[in-house]
């Protein structure tokens, strides 16, 4: 066992050290769920379950916690993780997956205390307590207090100063990156230090500020970067075209004219849109060739774009074709039908190059919904990222808060 001053993995500890500890174990089960408590979309849950199975098998006693939705420090009956424990136990195929309905104190403490060896207890969402995102001292001592070494496998909220994902570490003497948090690492190491060329950057999504700030980082290492949804509609701002009501992030021109200035010959903006009415993204909707009109917002992009857009991905199978595909964000309000083509048709063409030889990751949970709606399967790309925000801030910089603090000393 190393001196705690270095990143360490679950398979870094010996075997034997598991047997009867209780393991603090944070993993991403921010999934859609139906008010009937239907879980809509699983990817994120069976990814946590190799660390899950790892921690049984040595006989820690493992307690799960999590976050689900934005609840703002309330309880909310549909925010709820319970429906997760039977989804987690029917897939782990074990006996039972208990629950406990807060996360903290002591119907936690004492449910804690009375767990077997290879248990597994899902504790309520973490962001019933407002300490949980405000990283609040108390909050993070009492969710360390009951638990003997920490694991964190939620890479896609390792980029958030939280409780669970940054303030408990220090209280830990074994701090460790779980199976998910490193494969994470390994494939988007690889995107980052020698990819593959072309490297090819495809950013959409509605999140505009968080995306432009790491295309800002990581747009010296592409090639060529792709741009829909509202990162395209603020490119096309700041250069003074019209783009009517469309999402905006008027703070971020000087960013992007800076960003258009040195590297405006690898950014493909759309050629043609298809909007529709203000405020009701299902009317009078029709394309629109390079700007939109007053009263009017950027809802996809248009035909012309597509046929531009998929090009530029496919490639036409020559090999100098057939370099790096990195997705994130779709190019459209693409839960609407009306609005889907352009986030449905990127997803076939990022799996054509895939067929083709090319290396393609795909990041973040509404991307992720993409590839599904277009019936592209997981295993046509070569890595789907449970992370939107997480993974660009990794590729954009070295490290992120919940990993870094994975190296850090103990308190105690
Ligand atoms: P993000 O989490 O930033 O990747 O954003 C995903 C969301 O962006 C999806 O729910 C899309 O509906 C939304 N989105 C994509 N394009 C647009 C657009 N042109 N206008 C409004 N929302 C959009």
């Amino acid at each position: 066992m190393n001196n705690n001053n270095e990143k360490m993995s679950l398979s870094d500890l010996p075997d034997e050290y598991y047997a009867g500890k209780k393991v603090l174990l944070r993993v991403d089960l921010n999934v859609p769920i139906t008010k009937e408590g239907v879980i809509k979309e699983d990817y994120r849950i069976r990814r946590t379950i190799p660390s899950i199975k790892y921690l049984i098998k040595r006989k820690a006693s493992v307690i799960l916690a999590s976050h689900l939705g934005r609840p703002d420090g309330k309880y909310h009956e549909d925010m709820s993780l319970k429906p997760l424990a039977d989804k987690i136990c029917q897939i782990l195929d074990l006996d039972k997956v208990d629950f406990v309905n807060d996360c903290i104190g002591e119907a936690v403490n004492t449910k804690v205390a009375g767990m077997k060896q290879g248990e597994v207890l899902l504790l309520e969402n973490l962001r019933f307590h407002k300490g949980e995102t405000y990283n609040d001292p108390g909050f993070s001592q009492q969710l360390s207090a009951f638990a003997d070494i920490y694991v964190n496998d939620a890479f896609s909220t390792s980029h958030r100063k939280h409780a669970s994902t940054y303030g408990v570490a220090p209280y830990f003497e074994y701090k460790l990156a779980g199976f998910l948090v490193q494969k994470e690492m390994e494939v988007l190491n690889k995107l980052k230090s020698n990819p593959k060329r072309p490297f090819v950057l495809i950013i959409g999504g509605a999140k505009t500020k968080d995306k432009i700030s790491s295309l800002e980082k990581l747009i010296g290492n592409a090639d060529k970067v792709i741009l829909g949804g509202g990162p395209a509609y603020t490119f096309m701002a700041s250069e003074g075209v019209s783009v009517g009501n469309s999402i905006v992030e008027k703070e971020l021109f000087d960013l992007v004219t800076e960003i258009n200035r040195k590297h405006f010959n690898r950014i493909l903006l759309p050629l043609d849109h298809i909007i529709a009415k203000d405020g009701d993204s299902t009317r009078d909707v029709k394309v629109s060739a390079e700007f939109i009109p007053d009263g009017y917002s950027g809802i996809d992009i248009g035909p012309e774009t597509i046929s531009f857009y998929t090009k530029e991905i496919m490639g036409d199978g020559q090999s100098d074709t057939n370099g790096t595909i990195f997705w994130n964000g779709p190019m459209g309000i693409f839960e609407n039908d009306k609005s889907a083509h352009g986030t449905i048709d990127v997803a076939r063409a990022v799996s054509i190059a895939y067929w083709r030889g090319a290396y393609t990751v795909v990041g973040g949970g509404d991307t992720t919904a993409a590839l599904r709606k277009a019936n592209v399967l997981e295993t046509e790309v070569d890595f789907i990222s449970t992370g939107g925000g997480a993974t660009l801030m990794y590729l954009g910089e070295d490290v992120i808060p919940g990993i870094d603090i994975l190296s850090s000393k103990n308190n105690n």
